[in-house]
């Protein structure tokens, strides 16, 4: 299950490459990204191999949002950040790169520069009736979806 030949967080939950370990538990493992954005920037990856969070059985989604909760307050503490973005990328469309689901703590400061999803300004107000075919399309995918 954390096995997958070639993948790095694998080898790291294995043991089997280093990595600057955070927290881990039965089902998770968080340590701190090799490249990070800022001080304390944190990846908290199932003990399970996959590549989306869709794939994951539902303990492993729990166990990442448990610990992300429990580690952003002590994140904060440490390195003195003010808030922080919690960020999975899933699919090379959405920047992903490792290939194994993981979720991002990164920790943010008033002014820091970081753009966030939600910028200010950036966006329009769309009418319900705009909204309301995608959100048809949706639905009925949904409905599909659990009928699998
Ligand atoms: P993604 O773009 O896939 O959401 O993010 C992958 C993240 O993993 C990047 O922020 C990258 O810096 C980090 N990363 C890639 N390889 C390693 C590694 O070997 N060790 C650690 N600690 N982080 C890694
Ligand atoms: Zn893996």
């Amino acid at each position: 299950m954390i096995g997958m030949p070639g993948c790095v967080f694998c080898r790291i939950i294995r043991g089997e490459a280093p990595a600057v370990m955070l927290y881990e538990d039965e089902l998770v493992a968080a340590f701190l990204d090799i490249a990070p954005v800022a001080p304390g920037h944190t990846l908290v990856v199932p003990k399970y191999h996959a590549e989306r969070p869709e794939e994951l059985p539902a303990e492993y989604l729990c166990a990442m949002m448990k610990a992300a909760a429990l580690l952003a307050p002590a994140i904060l503490e440490a390195t003195g950040a003010e808030g922080y973005n919690l960020l999975v990328n899933a699919g090379p469309a959405a920047g992903q790169v490792v290939m194994h689901v993981h979720m991002h703590i990164i920790p943010r400061r008033r002014g820091d520069g970081m753009r966030a999803i939600h910028v200010p300004g950036e966006r329009r107000i769309v009418s319900h009736e705009e909204l309301r075919p995608v959100g048809e399309a949706i639905r009925e995918a949904l409905t599909r979806i659990k009928g699998r």
